[in-house]
């Protein structure tokens, strides 16, 4: 499961960006040609964050798609799918481009531990806001 030192690395620079404070969700943008599986990659974020700031953040991973460009006919497309051939003649040698980065868009700190605005005295019977909404 190679998702898991994927995840490492994601676990690795929240931490950093997070400078100690609890972190709630984490954006990624991973290359389709990663050949990252959600759900793989969800558990192994989970495993991977145990125990950092990021224990129990949800993780939103968005995949990037790959641009494969057809030696044969001169095609190019956009794809998800990194095994896909030319959708246009059908050939299999295409050369791909990006779709192999790893990038932290962003993270979402938990508004509970952040700052003193998350408690205020005198007034703990009023719901905690959430601008983002419930996770
Ligand atoms: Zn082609």
């Amino acid at each position: 499961m190679h998702e898991f030192g994927i995840a490492e690395a994601v676990v690795d620079a929240v931490e950093q960006r997070a400078a100690g404070r609890r972190v709630r969700r984490a954006r990624v943008r991973a290359g389709a040609l990663l050949r990252i599986a959600p759900a793989a990659m969800d558990q192994a974020f989970c495993l991977a964050a145990t125990g950092t700031v990021a224990e129990g953040a949800t993780l939103d991973l968005v995949i990037e798609p790959v641009r494969l460009v057809c030696r044969g006919c001169g095609h190019s497309a956009l794809c998800a799918d990194p095994l896909t051939i030319c959708g246009l003649c059908g050939g299999v040698d295409v050369d791909m481009e990006g779709g192999d980065s790893l990038v932290l868009e962003s993270i979402q700190l938990d508004p509970d531990t952040t700052g003193e605005e998350s408690y205020v005295p005198g007034n703990s019977g009023r719901d905690r806001g959430d601008p983002a909404g419930p996770a």
